[in-house]
């Protein structure tokens, strides 16, 4: 039969562990946690347990302990590595109705111990019926990284307030709403970040504002969903997921990466590929704005980072004209995740000084005039400039540089879906892009890196544009 699992308290009773060597000091040990105190039935304590015994952690017993000294006990642990001391213990506990475990024994066992996950108010126990410790222990390692470490201020938070909240709403539908807007809000997020004095005047003022059948107000997470790989999310980006009502996602935004969101969440693709039909901006405002009125946790995701080239500032200014609570989470933008994929740095010691974002795509279709680049002071320096959106204007953006003085040899090297499965590079120079700009064959998306460092050793397969005896002949 399957256990039931529980959380027993120790009431001030101390714990039994039976043994006195290294297996009985680890179970003391882990008793500890909760136990003020640990009593000790051993004839001889290992040193590990002396020196609980001299901090005041534990008491020593006599061994071989009987009836008395067993009966009341929250719970007994044999661990004396004695089959036939363990099984008289067990028969002794069981007897008496005291919870016993002798470690690796399941037929010497009432309860189990589960793998636990301490967050102090927050405890996870994990159990596998005794049948997989060891994926218990891998779950144990990945709750540990999932579960924020200060969880427990959270809880304790939340402990603070749950009186006053249950006097102002009703249980049910309302008085969880608000819960549940507090831990997916700006309050939870101050504790996470260590500012509880923020967090506890925000949740006085979430309580003072939460009428009786009103909606909770609602948020919008402005978040940079990286360049495809969902390994590039930071933690934060992956917690505004796990907390969505709705995702309105870019196309530009890795399939991988929508898996984070919450299962419940509602996902609406809102198009937003250069050339392609897509949602206009002006309605995805409107949109992420009825949303977040009517109560719901928005997450707008945008490929790379929403504050290069992603017109979240026009999401930003639309969302402050109607007041609405607005969170941006920032992303690893395309030309960064090229370069560290490349192994290229964009600026190295005197190689480049200055990295330059730079779209080969201005606004209204028309060619890039780079009217607003000093593009001859650029050529002048050491410098890198990362263009996006540039594969159908590479060739005029190259011949703006030479025209700017930049040298023909200056290498170039053009990075296709950066970070995913079909990641493709190709190297060059300027007066070869200029000139035949379809030797490259780039598609869509891509990031084109211009500088010194573009010549720099990449890692991994680069396509050498001038290599091709085509092209070797034509520009030598
Ligand atoms: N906010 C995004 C950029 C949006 S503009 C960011 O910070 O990355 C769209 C352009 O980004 C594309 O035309 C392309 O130049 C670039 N881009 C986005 N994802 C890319 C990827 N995985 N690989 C290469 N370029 C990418």
């Amino acid at each position: 039969m399957r256990s039931f699992p529980v959380f027993i308290s120790f009431d001030g009773k101390p714990p039994l562990v039976v043994g006195g060597g290294e297996l009985a000091a680890i179970k003391a040990r882990l008793l500890l946690k909760r136990a003020a105190t640990v009593d000790i039935a051993a004839a001889h304590m290992g040193e590990a347990l002396e020196r609980m015994a001299e901090a005041g952690q534990v008491r020593r017993l006599p061994p071989e302990p009987g009836i008395d000294q067993l009966r009341g006990r929250p719970l007994v642990i044999s661990a004396t590595e004695n089959d036939d001391e363990d099984s008289r213990v067990s028969a002794i506990a069981r007897a008496l109705g005291v919870p016993v475990n002798v470690p690796d024994r399941p037929p010497l066992c009432t309860f189990a111990l589960p793998a636990i996950v301490d967050r102090g108010e927050v405890t996870v126990a994990i159990g596998t019926e005794g049948a997989a410790p060891v994926l218990a222990q891998r779950l144990r390692a990945w709750l540990e990284e999932e579960l924020h470490p200060r969880l427990d201020a959270l809880a304790k938070l939340a402990g603070e307030f749950r009186a006053r909240v249950a006097e102002k709403l009703p249980p049910g539908t309302q008085r969880r709403r608000f819960w549940e807007s507090v831990f997916d809000g700006a309050a939870a997020e101050a504790v996470l970040h260590g500012d509880e004095v923020k967090a506890r005047s925000l949740l006085h003022e979430a309580l003072d504002d939460a009428k009786l059948g009103s909606p909770p107000q609602g948020r919008v997470l402005l978040v940079g969903a990286g360049p495809g790989d969902p390994d590039l999310l930071t933690l934060k980006a992956v917690r505004a997921l796990k907390s969505a009502d709705v995702v309105f996602y870019d196309k530009l935004v890795g399939e991988g990466v929508l898996e984070c969101a919450r299962r419940e969440a509602e996902l609406v693709p809102v198009g937003k590929a250069k050339g392609a039909h897509s949602v206009p901006q002006h309605e995805i405002n409107a949109l992420l704005v009825e949303r977040a009125k009517a109560g719901q946790t928005v997450v707008r995701l945008k490929g790379g980072d929403p504050f290069v080239f992603g017109r979240g500032g026009e999401e930003l200014d639309a969302l402050r004209a109607e007041n609405i609570r607005i969170e941006i989470v920032p992303g690893v933008t395309a030309g960064v995740a090229a370069a560290a994929s490349l192994q290229i740095p964009l600026t190295h010691r005197d190689v480049s000084h200055t990295v330059t974002f730079v779209s080969g795509h201005e606004a209204g279709g028309k060619e890039p005039s780079f009217a607003h680049l000093d593009l001859s002071a650029l050529a002048a320096g050491n410098n890198t400039i990362i263009v996006y959106m540039g594969v159908t204007t590479g060739a005029v953006i190259a011949q703006r540089l030479l025209d700017a003085g930049f040298r023909p040899g200056l290498p170039v090297i053009a990075v296709e879906n950066a970070s995913r499965a079909s990641e493709r590079r190709v190297a060059t120079t300027i007066a070869v892009l200029a000139a035949r700009p379809e030797s490259l064959n780039l598609k869509s998306p891509a990031v084109l890196i211009f500088g010194e460092v573009a010549g720099l050793p990449a890692s991994g397969v680069v396509e050498d544009i001038l290599a091709s005896e085509e092209v070797k002949h034509a520009y030598a």
